[in-house]
């Protein structure tokens, strides 16, 4: 959140040359202040729209399902999952490794506390 204020805070003051411009060869005034703000929202319209999706878009996620087969960490039957993909995580090139629902759950919250979220939980 504070990195966003940073970036935001920053986005703010590229605004300023546009204003001092403007407000330079217009004159100081309320209408040449306006024409300012108006070339300035044209610009940073799509910059503000950029800052704040830029992190929701980017969360994709890839999972790969097995059906009915042995767990390849603790062997008990059932359905199988493996995290193939994530945010800061990607293990697509890696030998497959299908945990049980319990086994896959332990594994999330270990690669949590790597930092590595996963947005799909298996006690939902
Ligand atoms: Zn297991």
């Amino acid at each position: 959140m504070f990195k966003k204020f940073i970036i935001y805070a920053f986005r703010w003051q590229l605004s300023t040359p546009i204003l001092w411009l403007v407000v330079r060869n217009l004159g100081m005034g309320i209408s040449s202040t306006i024409i300012a703000n108006l070339i300035g929202s044209a610009i940073f319209f799509w910059v503000d729209r950029f800052i704040f999706n830029a992190k929701k878009n980017k969360i994709t996620e890839l999972w790969q399902v097995k059906e009915e087969s042995p767990c390849q960490s603790c062997g008990n039957p059932g359905a199988l999952w493996r995290l193939v993909k994530t945010e800061n995580y990607d293990r697509s090139d890696a030998k497959a490794v299908f945990l049980c629902r319990r086994c896959s759950q332990a594994k999330l919250r270990e690669l949590e506390g790597r930092g590595i979220k996963a947005a799909f939980c298996h006690t939902q």
